[in-house]
């Protein structure tokens, strides 16, 4: 466990360090303590679970919780800090506080069933295993969460030595960068975390901000070497995908992640049918976990872009229309399979791997009249990779399924910042202030490498590449 004595400030990489999940570093004073983001490491079930049981610090040690947004590779472990002690404020945007209890919520049954499944693999007479959380260490951590707006100072302490302000990073709903201002002594220290970076002229989010420099900067660097492939207009790919199903009276299936991309999907579609540019065919939102952040949504639309507010002039709900319905239950989900004629179906998860787009896919892969549209990235190994490949069978629930569907994968909704965008944030940045020391994570060895060649001429200091435990003093 890393000392709690410290005479200067000090930052300790605990997670998202030299890797994309698992969002976790520790600032500490003389005074005080305070960990940025407490996020799930993600990948394979086993693997992640020894990451995520362990904490290397102290949770009854630690004075607040700053949380740059309701990603469960930055929030995701929180509830497992409270349950071993916790019991500090979580500063986080109001948005953000709504979204994470939906998306801890849902993780908590997750943890559930995982424990299950790792109980049911354990070789020998053991106990089983116990879940990292449960609802109720969810409920008694949301209790503590201290919701901010957006862009004002707010102090952390009495005597002001900490402040803090969120300013729009145009990540997702709600997301932040994390502007501090910390006190020790004599000393005072900007340090500011990017949280994870968004684009410009992305759908529903107001653009990320850029700011006044800092002495200390956490920087993510996802797509540090990458440089995304032009937005394609997707109202426009939509309109004909789903015309087309109307003619061919085929459905469209489209998996995509319950936060964010669902939203930005509906929003889409509501405005095909306000202009009159779509026929208003049946279409349905299969997954209770999206409904729910959609509500989310329309509780925030004011804080939403230009566009969204132009559309809230003469329609009062840009994320649901007369022909939208939102499925409630798994019955009738399944119900919808012998649904007859050309109609939608929006379902999690955006890889298909679980989720009730599971069977949506069964049932429509094996005919040519539908369409199953696929967002962004599939990782290898999993049903939308395969499907991607387009595939001649795929393998679904054990069976292989023929894949004739027409098979479209459309990009352009990527929420993290390119090497373009980077670029533009640190220009922009470096004119109302100048950069000290950055430091790169939240992005494999390859992208942290680029993206620090890139900013180098920005930043007073070479950029450094933290890696899991590192702790640098300043
Ligand atoms: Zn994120």
């Amino acid at each position: 466990m890393f000392q709690p004595e410290v005479e200067r400030m000090r930052i300790t990489f605990l997670g998202a360090a030299g890797e994309v999940t698992g969002s976790q570093h520790l600032i500490e004073t003389s005074h005080r303590r305070i960990l940025l983001d407490c996020g799930f490491f993600q990948g394979r079930r086993a693997e992640s679970r020894k990451k995520n049981e362990t904490f290397h610090c102290d949770p009854e040690n630690l004075d607040a919780v700053i949380l740059s947004h309701a990603h469960i590779d930055h929030c995701g472990n929180l509830p497992q800090l409270y349950r071993k002690g916790f019991r500090g404020p979580v500063f986080c945007t109001d948005a953000t506080a709504d979204i994470a209890e939906i998306m801890l919520m849902d993780s908590a049954k997750i943890q559930r069933e995982d424990a299950k499944y790792l109980s049911r693999k354990l070789e020998g007479d053991h106990p089983p295993i116990e879940p990292l959380y449960t609802s109720k260490d969810v409920q008694g951590l949301i209790e503590n969460f201290e919701p901010c707006p957006f862009s004002e100072w707010q102090s952390l302490s009495e005597n002001n030595e900490v402040r803090l302000r969120f300013q729009p990073a145009g990540h997702v709903l709600g997301s932040a960068i994390v502007e501090l201002e910390v006190k020790d002594g004599t000393e005072q220290k900007r340090i500011v975390f990017s949280g994870d970076l968004g684009r410009r002229g992305m759908p529903l989010l107001k653009d990320p901000v850029p700011i006044e420099g800092a002495d200390v900067l956490i920087c993510e660097s996802t797509y540090g070497s990458r440089v995304h492939p032009p937005s394609q207009d997707i109202k426009t790919q939509l309109k004909k995908i789903i015309g087309d199903a109307y003619v061919n009276g085929g459905r469209v299936i489209i998996p995509a992640f319950s936060f964010g991309r669902t939203q930005q999907i509906v929003y889409f579609l509501n405005e095909l049918i306000n202009n009159r540019e779509l026929f208003c065919l049946p279409m349905f939102l299969d997954s209770p976990l999206a409904s729910r952040l959609t509500h989310v949504f329309r509780k925030y639309d004011h804080t939403l872009d230009s566009d969204v507010q132009e559309t809230l002039k003469f329609d009062d709900d840009p994320f649901g229309f007369s022909c939208l319905t939102e499925v409630e239950n798994q019955q009738k989900s399944i119900e919808l399979n012998k649904r007859r004629g050309a109609f939608v179906v929006i379902a999690a998860s955006g890889m298909c791997e679980n989720g009730r787009v599971v069977h949506h896919l069964k049932q429509a892969l094996p005919h040519e009249e539908n369409s199953v549209v696929l967002m962004g990235y599939q990782a290898p190994h999993t049903t939308g990779r395969q499907i991607a490949e387009k595939r001649e069978f795929v393998r679904i629930h054990g069976r292989d399924v023929a894949c004739k569907a027409n098979i479209i994968q459309l990009e352009g909704l990527s929420a993290h910042a390119d090497v373009v965008d980077f670029k533009w944030w640190f220009e922009e940045s470096t004119k109302r202030g100048h950069f000290g020391q950055v430091f790169l994570v939240h992005g494999e060895p390859d992208s942290a490498k680029a993206l620090s060649q890139t900013i180098r001429d920005y930043c007073d200091e070479e950029p450094i590449i933290p890696q899991f435990g590192d702790s640098f003093e300043f």
